[in-house]
């Protein structure tokens, strides 16, 4: 006690507060020092100069794939215009001049005071932890990450601009760009934040009732509507023959509630970001049914974005939190990093959760409140690439459920939307034709191909469907 209390220290007034001076409780203030020093080790690692250059190569890898998802597009492209020209043609079409301020390093910054929002979940990891890291104040921002207390909260933070950029659900910049569920205010996803990381979890009860077929009357708890969560348990759902509008209930449940009303019998179960599916397990309420992996192997989940706005008014200084952000999900994507990471974002001002449920989503090392200890690495990841197909996807789920009624230019949208860039007009003008945008891949979502050239006809292939 003395050495948290100093009750016999007469030159210090006795407070039962921390001895370190601060109004918080003993596991606090450890969970503190042990972020303290995991962030020292992590930015030691990531001022290495191995570091610096797997970084910037990632990131300069990662916008030159952005333009070309066929390799031999890409490829074909250098041969025909030679490195020099590619690459200055490249530098001319990246988002808002983003690699222009890199080559330029120090472009003046239009604004240095930021304030970001995050809900705490382990989605928002880079965008976090580039604050402890310091990997806002390297480039020069001054920003104030600031915790949220649900997703309808941020988007009327950043319609008001009470935000200058914040964690989103993937598909909230389509939503908000196109007035669904509020006024229409041009929002743009920068990168993903998060792949995976979702989970299904069920009550206890329901451990001998794994068969979805028999979930009628089931309550479901979702973080919004328009979330991946939302779109994909109803797809897994109406997969199995449940129409999850008529068949089920689904609630809407700010993620730190989500545990608390499984509990309570609120709720059957879940689909839900982490910590709060490992949480469940945790306190011996609920079991991990199915990770999102499996339905969907490297789905977007949150997204990194801003206003349309806030990108045209501050050009240097959306580049420089977007590297920022990227080298945070450099370093978030090695597995090699993910102990400390838990470690990091853990602390009560950010996730406020204890290290070892972190710790088990972050590696993939963990208990599924079946009995088992699973090992699935790539349980989670932080791939930054915001595909323009994963934005047509959530547009046709939309449409299939009702939200978005009439004719929807998808991959107009998408484009404007999410920033790969407008590298096919500008590749064009260079007399390289595409047959397909550079931001369109296919996906596979539960054994079915989505290709968002198709996308019309993909929507027309369900049975259950509320789109005509
Ligand atoms: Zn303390
Ligand atoms: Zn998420």
């Amino acid at each position: 006690m003395s050495e948290f209390f100093s009750p016999y220290d007469a030159d210090r007034p006795l407070m039962l507060k921390c001895s370190c001076g601060r109004d918080h409780t003993l596991a606090d203030h450890h969970a503190e020092v042990a972020a303290d020093a995991a962030a020292v080790e992590l930015r030691r690692r990531s001022e290495s100069a191995e570091f610096e250059a797997y970084s910037n190569e990632f990131i300069e890898a990662t916008l030159v794939k952005a333009l070309f998802p066929q390799d031999e597009v890409r490829r074909r492209f250098l041969r025909a215009v030679g490195k020099g020209t590619a690459m200055a043609a490249i530098a001319s079409v990246l988002p808002v001049g983003t690699m222009q301020a890199m080559a330029q390093d120090k472009a003046a910054l239009e604004k240095t005071n930021l304030k970001i929002g995050f809900i705490p979940i382990t989605c928002a990891t880079p965008l976090i932890m580039a604050h402890p890291l310091g990997f806002y104040s390297k480039q020069g921002l001054n920003v104030e990450v600031t915790k949220t207390a649900g997703w309808a909260l941020v988007r009327d933070k950043m319609i008001n601009k009470e935000y200058d950029a914040s964690h989103f659900l993937s598909p909230m910049p389509l939503a908000i760009s196109l007035g669904l569920g509020s006024n229409a205010t041009p929002m743009n996803v920068a990168t993903i934040q998060n792949i995976n990381g979702q989970a299904i979890t069920l009550a206890l009860k329901h451990k001998n009732n794994r068969d979805p077929k028999n979930w009628k009357g089931f309550k479901f708890g979702i973080p919004f509507d328009y979330s991946i969560h939302n779109f994909l348990l109803r797809y897994y759902l109406a997969e199995n023959g449940i129409n999850p509008d008529t068949d089920v209930q689904l609630r809407v449940i700010p993620p730190a509630e989500m545990v608390a009303n499984l509990r309570a019998g609120n709720i059957d179960g879940f689909l839900g970001p982490d910590p709060f599916n490992q949480r469940a397990v945790f306190d011996e309420v609920g079991f991990l049914h199915v990770l999102t992996r499996d339905l969907w192997n490297g789905h977007p989940c949150c997204a990194f974005g801003t206003s349309t706005e806030f990108i045209q008014k501050n050009p240097n200084t959306f580049a420089a939190l977007y590297r920022a952000v990227l080298t945070s999900a450099a370093m978030a994507r090695d597995p090699k990093n993910r102990e400390l990471i838990a470690k990091v974002i853990a602390p009560a001002q950010y996730l406020n959760q204890p290290e070892t449920l972190l710790t088990q989503v972050l590696t993939g090392k963990f208990a599924d409140g079946l009995g088992n200890i699973q090992n699935i690495p790539e349980r989670v990841d932080f791939d930054p690439m915001p595909w323009q197909s994963m934005a047509v996807w959530m547009l046709t789920q939309m449409k299939r459920w009702g939200y978005l009624k009439g004719d929807v230019n998808y991959k107009q949208v998408a484009e404007k939307v999410f920033l790969i860039t407008d590298a096919r007009k500008h590749m064009k003008e260079l007399g390289q034709p595409f047959a397909a945008g550079p931001g369109f891949v296919k996906h596979k979502i539960m054994g079915k191909e989505f290709d968002a050239a198709k996308a019309d006809e993909y929507l027309k292939s369900f049975a259950i469907s509320k789109a005509a």
